[in-house]
């Protein structure tokens, strides 16, 4: 399929690279395609960003039939710019495509799209330190009728925004609580999937947290209410007695791609890595003897997020001293210096665009 270009004629001012925060700015093109059940995915495009405009009983208005990505470019030393394991973000999408009955994208047309475009928006990808452009395709339902069946017509968006280091100092430990009422999602569920609907549901306990001063929430199981599953919108790995312990990937959990790139380097580096069922009486115990050296959570916009404190209803404990424990710190410098172009890529997980 061929990709219609129609560039605009008001490219934007770049925002000063000091002051991109998180998603505020958007670069001057996005990629579109249709799907519709007879003539599969057609009109590929990239047109100026702005507006979709949408039929308002549009299936992703009224039955949450949406599905997105999250992956970054980054800016080489040398000038270049380069995607980190971008397939597995395109096989993921179509795993959530599945999960949700919405339409499977070409692998092999959608990562060549994804560098099509990122190669038109270079001149937005950031080279202040920690800094890179924020990729988001995403998939949704667009039927134009109340009737809830199968979908017929979606559409497929990827748009881009430059976004700042995470941490304007460096890493900085986090406060975080276990959410005892709410869950984020269920075995049989869409908790392995990147779907919308999965963060609506998690806004609340975030929101509590966040009135108590904590930044995230810890997640458990909705069966047992009783084994931990992720940190926020993050995985999260605990370093117990010399052994990494995260939770297992049960249906439940979405599989991240920096999680299964901190196994693969945590393995390099001589550790044990378990991925296994991990209750929260195993955790409370190793936090009381002191076992518990290390927590993090892992994802693409943090890359490693240190945990500092974790309260347990009343009970407060300190991880790592309330500090940046070795481990978590020697993971996100050796993972960003693969990511940013700095350290050889021995693994083949890059590549320019
Ligand atoms: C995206 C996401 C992650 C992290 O996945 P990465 O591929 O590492 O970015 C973890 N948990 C949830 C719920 C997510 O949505």
């Amino acid at each position: 399929m061929e990709i219609k270009m129609n560039l605009t004629k008001t490219p934007k001012e770049k925002p000063d690279q000091s002051k991109l925060g998180f998603g505020k700015f958007f670069t001057d093109h996005m990629f579109i395609m249709d799907w519709d059940s007879e003539n599969g995915w057609h009109d590929a495009r990239i047109e100026p960003f702005g507006p979709l405009v949408l039929h308002p009983a549009a299936t992703v208005f009224h039955y949450g039939a949406e599905i997105f990505e999250g992956l970054k470019a980054y800016r080489r030393p040398d000038g270049d710019v380069q995607l980190f394991r971008p397939w597995e973000n395109i096989k993921r999408l179509n795993n959530s495509a599945e999960r949700l009955s919405l339409p499977q994208v070409d692998e092999e047309f959608t990562l060549d799209a994804l560098k099509k475009f990122v190669a038109l928006e270079k001149d937005w990808v950031p080279s202040e330190p920690g800094t890179s452009l924020y990729l988001r395709p995403f998939l949704f339902g667009n039927d134009e009728t109340l009737g809830v069946h199968t979908i017929h017509h979606a559409k497929f968006v990827i748009i881009a925004s430059p976004v700042g280091a995470y941490y304007a100092e460096g890493l900085n430990p986090v406060k975080i609580m276990i959410e005892t009422q709410d869950v984020r999602a269920v075995r049989g569920g869409t908790g392995y999937t990147k779907c919308g609907g999965n963060y609506a549901a998690s806004m609340r306990a975030g929101d509590r947290a966040a009135a108590e001063g904590y930044s995230q929430v810890l997640w458990l199981d909705g069966v047992e209410r009783k084994y931990i599953e992720e940190v926020g919108a993050m995985n999260v790995m605990f370093l117990i007695n010399g052994v990494v312990v995260t939770p297992a990937l049960t249906g439940s959990i979405l599989p991240g791609i920096t999680r299964k790139s901190c196994i693969e380097l945590l393995r390099e580096m001589g550790y044990k890595v378990e991925e296994r069922l991990l209750s929260v009486e195993e955790l409370s115990a190793a936090l009381r003897d002191g076992t518990l050296e290390e927590a993090w959570g892992c994802g693409t916009a943090a890359v490693i997020s240190p945990i500092g404190e974790l309260r347990m209803g009343q009970a407060h404990y300190q991880v790592a001293d309330g500090g940046i424990g070795k481990l978590s710190q020697k993971l996100y410098d050796t993972l960003t210096s693969i990511q940013w172009g700095v350290a050889e890529d021995t693994h083949s997980w890059t590549c320019k665009v």
